[in-house]
């Protein structure tokens, strides 16, 4: 045994959940206090073939989070921050969040530009592993277009840093042929965290596009250089209501042809649970950046004239405090679903699903018919600007049967979004949950590319295995937290893992849930 490995049961249980679906309990778990230790680490696991499972503050949500094997949590150390307003860069540890990087880059009227809602608990190492991306990708895409170079270990336990630039490396290259198929077989979406980004690094021809979005597969990140971008000075919005869906297919386009910097959606099925919510058929909540407070301004009135007769709702904010009012109702959706009745759990199993642009009103369509088919409730929300919606599948599970019907609405929109030209996670990963599914979207020959990709990068299979490439026993919703079959662990820590995901407090040392 390497040293450090933390092996007592009660320690194990607390690192068995992460966001999402699962409950795993590892066989050990390591908290590394420097590069050298997870090098040290990764070679054990090579020589004794014990599967890694690299961790941020645990808040992803399709599984990749969580394993047999021994998971290392690099939320603990690894906090250096550094920022250079000169050339708008940063570099931050793989333990530092979102919010930390924000709040050094702030004073320097920087950002990062792409804005997970989950800033507040989730590491650089998870965003990169997992290509975030947030309301504001409509505008800046996700955290890809904003990484300069990662610093990372392999599953050799050599510690290299990867830029921007620097090529494809020696491990990988697409020959003539593959790249004529990733060309034919990538969904056209707009937004992507559903296995190895192999279109992107077609384009750019750099490693560094595999590494992003690989989910723990393919290496550790232990640091990541950012590009950051001025905060732009003015911003105005709108809120706009809709009596149906079917507006969409035209609004959304529009509106994104305006250039926002963000396009959010509330659906009927999600405003229903909100007190007070106007009663409509969906609401795009919309803002605009802009140099000047009079183009911001200008530009909602275009957006507002050019669908006036689409439009049932209005309002409009024409700055900062105004528009955090109109966004309220956004917000107020976490609170809602956190006070369902316990029986009714929120359960992410086709929360992440993305569509081309002009086929999201018939996504959502689809999807309330699909939940009202399997009598799961669905709660349907998110970035409308990139055809890219969450779902939050509410089953009672205290009902027989919950689960054949969750299994039948997770084959149903998995259908659903191969039909559609979509992917099945626009920017959680594939993880466990979908890693079985990906075939459905790529075909066998990219599902083959995959493989070579893992293989290269990791051939003994250590890092994260079961993620992106799906294990031969692959079970999509096996080894849930809920339900009787839940893997047993003590009550106190299951109630603490239950209250952490219901207050979002992901950024928790999970060390502390272990505690007597
Ligand atoms: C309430 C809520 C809101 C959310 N909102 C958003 C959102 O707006 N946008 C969005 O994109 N996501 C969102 N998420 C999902 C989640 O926060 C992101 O996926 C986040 O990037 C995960 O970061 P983490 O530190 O929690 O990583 P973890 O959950 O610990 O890990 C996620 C994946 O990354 C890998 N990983 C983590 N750290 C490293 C590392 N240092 N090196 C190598 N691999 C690593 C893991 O193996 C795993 O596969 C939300 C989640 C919750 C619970």
């Amino acid at each position: 045994m390497p040293p450090n490995l933390l092996t007592d049961a009660r320690i194990r249980a607390a690192y068995a959940e992460g966001a999402g679906i699962y409950r795993i309990v590892p066989q050990a778990v390591a908290i590394p206090r420097d590069v050298e230790e997870i090098a040290a680490l990764a070679r054990w696991a090579g020589e004794t073939g014990t599967p890694l499972v690299p961790r941020g503050a645990g808040s992803g949500m399709p599984g990749g989070n969580v394993g047999a094997g021994v998971v290392v949590d690099l939320s603990r150390a690894f906090h250096g921050l550094d920022v250079n307003p000169d050339r708008r860069t940063a570099r931050a540890g793989a333990a530092v969040t979102g919010v930390e990087l924000a709040d050094a880059a702030r004073p320097y009227g920087l950002r990062l530009p792409p804005d997970p809602s989950s800033g507040a608990f989730a590491t650089c190492g998870g965003m990169v592993a997992t290509n975030a991306a947030g309301p504001r990708s409509v505008r800046y895409g996700s955290v890809r277009n904003w990484i300069d170079a990662v610093e990372i270990i392999g599953a050799d336990g050599d510690a290299r840093t990867v830029r921007r630039g620097a090529g494809s490396g020696e491990r990988f290259s697409l020959a003539a042929d593959s790249r004529r198929l990733i060309t034919e077989h990538f969904p056209k979406t707009r937004k992507s965290s559903s296995g190895y980004a192999l279109d992107r690094f077609a384009e750019s021809g750099d490693e560094l596009d595999l590494l992003i979005g690989s989910e723990g597969t393919l290496a550790f990140f232990t640091a990541v250089h950012w590009r950051l971008d001025p905060i732009p000075p003015d911003l105005a919005g709108a809120a706009l209501g809709f009596s149906d869906l079917a507006a969409l297919a035209e609004a959304v386009p529009f509106l994104v042809s305006l250039n926002p910097s963000a396009l959010e959606l509330l659906d009927r099925t999600l405003l229903r649970l909100i007190p007070d919510a106007p009663d409509l058929g969906c609401l795009l909540l919309i803002e605009f950046e802009r140099e000047t407070a009079a183009a911001a301004r200008g530009v909602v009135g275009d957006a507002v004239r050019g669908l006036k007769h689409h439009l049932v709702h209005v309002e409009t904010a024409v700055d900062r405090a105004g528009l955090e009012h109109l966004w309220e109702v956004r917000r107020l959706a976490s609170p809602a679903l956190a006070r369902l009745p316990p029986s009714q759990r929120s359960l992410q199993v086709i929360e992440d699903g993305c569509v081309p642009l002009e086929r999201l009103g018939e996504y959502v369509a689809a999807l309330r018919s699909a939940a009202e088919r399997h009598g799961v409730p669905v709660a349907i929300f998110g970035h409308a600007g990139d055809g890219h919606v969450h779902v939050n599948a509410l089953p009672d599970t205290t009902h027989g049967g919950w689960l054949d019907s969750l299994a039948g609405l997770f084959a149903d929109v998995t259908d659903l979004l191969v039909r559609l030209g979509g992917v099945p996670a626009g920017e959680h990963g594939a993880g466990r949950l979908r890693a079985g599914v990906l075939e459905h979207f790529y075909g066998a020959e990219v599902m083959a590319q995959f493989r070579t990709v893992k293989q290269a990068y990791d051939p003994r299979g250590i890092l994260n295995p079961g993620v992106i490439i799906p294990a031969a026993d692959w079970a999509p919703l096996a080894a849930l937290k809920v339900g009787e079959d839940a893997a047993a662990i003590p009550d106190d820590i299951a109630q603490r893992l239950r209250e952490l995901e219901r207050n979002a407090a992901w950024a928790t040392p999970k060390l502390e849930l272990a505690r007597p």
